[in-house]
C-alpha cells in the first residue's frame, strides 16, 4: 500500500492537484513531458475574464510546486507502464535524458548562447515565430529554469559533428553531459491524477482559409505569442508579410470545432472569450485598431463572461459580426486579406478587408492520449477526449478505481475549471488512498 499520489500533466490543473495533495502531506509524484511544468497557461499572453498575465499569476504556483517539500516534479518524463491496482499501483516513468544535469545547471544561458546553431532552429515555444538554439531554456520562467539539449537537432548527438563543442565550454558549472542515458524509473503510488491537458487543432488542411499560405492568416496560439511581451516580437504585433502593425484584425471563431468535416463536431465553450480577449488587447496596444470577430454563436456561459463580452463591444469597440465565412482570398501586392461570408443576420454574402486574421482554432486532446488511456486501462470518449463514468455525478472518476482525470484532457475547458477539477481530483485520490490504505475495504462504491 502507498499513500502516494503520481499525476500526468503538468499544466495547471496538474499543479493544483499537486499543492493540494503536498499541502495535505502526501508525497507526490508530479510527471511531466515537457522541460517545463506550466503547461498551456504558461504560454498565453492574459488571461479571460480578468485580463491578468498568465504568466505572473501561474509562475508562483510552478515554483512553489517545483520547491514542495513533498512534490517531486519530473520532467522531460512519460509513464510507459501501470500495473497493480487502488492503493497499490506500480507505475514506470521513462524519463528522458537532458544531457543537462539539473543539480549543476543555474539556468544561466551560456550554453544557448555558444551552441553552434544558435538562431538555427525555429523555436517551438513560440510558435515557429523566432529560433532557438540546440542547447536551450524552453522559455524564460520556465520551470526548472535548466538548459535541455535537443537530441535530434544537436550536431554531436544526432551526427557526432560538432567538433567544437561550444555549449561544453561556455557552461562553467560543467553541467553538460552527453553521457547521460534515458532511465525507467518504478513508482509506487496508491492514487493516479491524469491532467494531460489540451492541444489545438491544426488548421493547415482548411484550404478555404489560406492558413500555411497567405502569411498573414495565424491562429489564436500563434496570436498568443505574438502579443506576449516575452515572445519572439517583444509584444509587437507585427504581420509576418511586412512586419507592420495590422490595424483591421478579424477573429474566425470555430476553426475546426463545431465542424463534423474535422471530426471536432462539439463547441470548444471558451474561444469566444479568447477571441474577445484578443481583441480587447490589439485595442489596449493601439486604440485605433479595428476589431472584427465572426462569430456562430457567442458562448459566454460563465461567471462574469457575458460582463465581458459587453465590455468588448462598449469599451474595445469590438464589432461582433454572426457569420462563418465561406472563404478568405489575399491581395497578392498589399498581402492584405478579404474575408468572404454569408451575414446571417442581414443576410447577404459581403466582403471584409483586413491586414490580420487569427483563426480561433478549437482545442483537441493532445497526441499520445489513446496510447496512454491503453497503458492506463480507462475509456476515452467518441472525441478521444478520456471519459469520466458519469458525466454528471462522478465526472474525475474513471472506470479504473483509484484513476481520476481532471482539467482539459477531459473536455475543452479554461483556467478556472481546470484548477477547480485539479483540486476535486486531489480531494478525490486523497480519499481512495485512505480508504484502500484501511486494513479492512471500506463499502464498494463508498466515498462516491
Ligand atoms: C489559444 C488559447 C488561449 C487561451 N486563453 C485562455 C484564457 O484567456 N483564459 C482561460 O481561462 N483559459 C484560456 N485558455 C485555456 C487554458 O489554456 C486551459 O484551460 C488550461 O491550460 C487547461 O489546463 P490543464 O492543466 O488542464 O492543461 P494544459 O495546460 O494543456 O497542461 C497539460 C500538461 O500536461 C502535459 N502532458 C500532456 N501529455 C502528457 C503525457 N502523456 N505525460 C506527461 N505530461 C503530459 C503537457 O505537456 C502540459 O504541460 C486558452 C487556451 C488556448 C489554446
Ligand atoms: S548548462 Fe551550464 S551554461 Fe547552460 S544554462 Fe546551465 S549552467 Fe548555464
Ligand atoms: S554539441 Fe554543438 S550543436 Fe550540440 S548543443 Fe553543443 S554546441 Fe550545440
Amino acid at each position: 500500500m502507498s499513500d502516494s499520489i503520481l499525476i500526468i500533466g503538468g499544466g495547471v490543473c496538474g499543479i493544483q492537484a499537486a499543492l493540494d495533495l503536498g499541502d495535505k502531506g502526501h508525497h507526490v509524484y508530479l510527471v511531466e513531458k515537457e522541460p517545463s511544468i506550466g503547461g498551456r497557461m504558461a504560454l498565453l499572453d492574459k488571461v479571460f475574464p480578468t485580463n491578468d498575465c498568465s504568466i505572473c499569476i501561474l509562475a508562483p504556483k510552478m515554483i512553489t510546486c517545483f520547491n514542495h517539500p513533498n512534490v517531486d516534479v519530473l520532467t522531460c518524463s512519460e509513464v510507459v507502464e501501470v500495473k497493480g491496482k487502488a492503493g497499490a499501483f506500480k507505475v514506470k516513468v521513462r524519463r528522458r535524458a537532458r544531457y543537462v544535469d539539473e543539480e549543476k545547471c543555474t539556468g544561466c544561458g551560456s550554453c544557448t548562447e555558444e551552441c553552434v546553431l544558435a538562431g538555427k532552429i525555429p523555436d517551438e515555444w513560440n510558435q515557429g515565430f523566432g529560433t532557438r538554439a540546440a542547447a536551450y531554456i524552453p522559455f524564460m520562467q520556465a520551470v526548472p529554469r535548466v538548459a535541455i539539449i535537443d537530441p535530434e537537432n544537436c550536431l554531436h548527438l544526432s551526427k557526432d559533428r560538432c567538433k567544437k563543442k561550444k555549449c561544453v565550454d561556455a557552461c562553467q558549472r560543467g553541467a553538460i553531459d552527453f553521457e547521460q542515458k534515458d532511465v525507467v524509473q518504478t513508482i509506487d503510488a496508491g492514487a493516479i491524477i491524469v491532467a494531460t491537458g489540451l492541444t489545438i487543432y491544426d488548421p493547415t488542411g482548411d484550404t478555404e482559409y489560406g492558413y500555411g499560405k497567405f502569411e498573414n492568416v495565424i491562429h489564436s496560439m500563434e496570436y498568443e505569442r505574438l502579443i506576449n511581451a516575452s515572445g519572439p516580437t517583444g509584444g509587437h504585433l507585427k504581420r509576418r508579410s511586412d512586419g507592420e502593425r495590422p490595424k483591421r484584425i478579424a477573429y474566425i471563431q470555430c476553426v475546426g470545432a463545431r465542424d463534423v468535416r474535422s471530426g471536432h463536431p462539439y463547441c470548444c465553450s471558451v474561444c469566444c472569450m479568447c477571441a474577445t480577449k484578443d481583441a480587447m488587447l490589439a485595442y489596449m496596444h493601439h486604440d485605433d485598431t479595428k476589431n472584427y470577430i465572426l462569430y456562430t454563436d457567442i458562448r459566454a456561459f460563465g461567471r462574469g463572461f457575458d460582463e465581458y463580452i459587453k465590455r468588448g463591444k462598449e469599451e474595445y469597440c469590438i464589432e461582433y459580426i454572426r457569420a462563418r465565412p465561406g472563404e478568405i482570398t489575399e491581395d497578392h501586392e498589399t498581402k492584405n486579406l478579404y474575408v468572404w461570408y454569408d451575414d446571417t443576420e442581414s443576410a447577404g454574402i459581403k466582403k471584409l478587408e483586413v491586414d490580420m486574421v487569427v483563426l480561433s482554432v478549437a482545442f483537441v486532446p493532445p497526441p499520445g492520449l489513446k496510447e496512454l488511456a491503453s497503458i492506463l486501462g480507462i475509456n476515452i470518449d467518441e472525441y478521444d477526449f478520456f471519459k469520466a463514468i458519469d458525466d454528471m455525478l462522478s465526472p474525475l472518476d474513471t472506470n479504473v478505481p483509484g484513476i481520476y482525470i481532471a482539467g482539459a484532457c477531459t473536455r475543452p475547458m479554461d483556467v478556472t475549471d481546470a484548477v477547480t477539477q485539479g483540486g476535486g481530483a486531489a480531494d478525490r485520490a486523497a480519499l481512495a488512498v485512505k480508504e484502500h490504505g484501511r486494513k479492512s475495504p471500506a463499502k464498494a462504491g463508498a466515498g462516491r
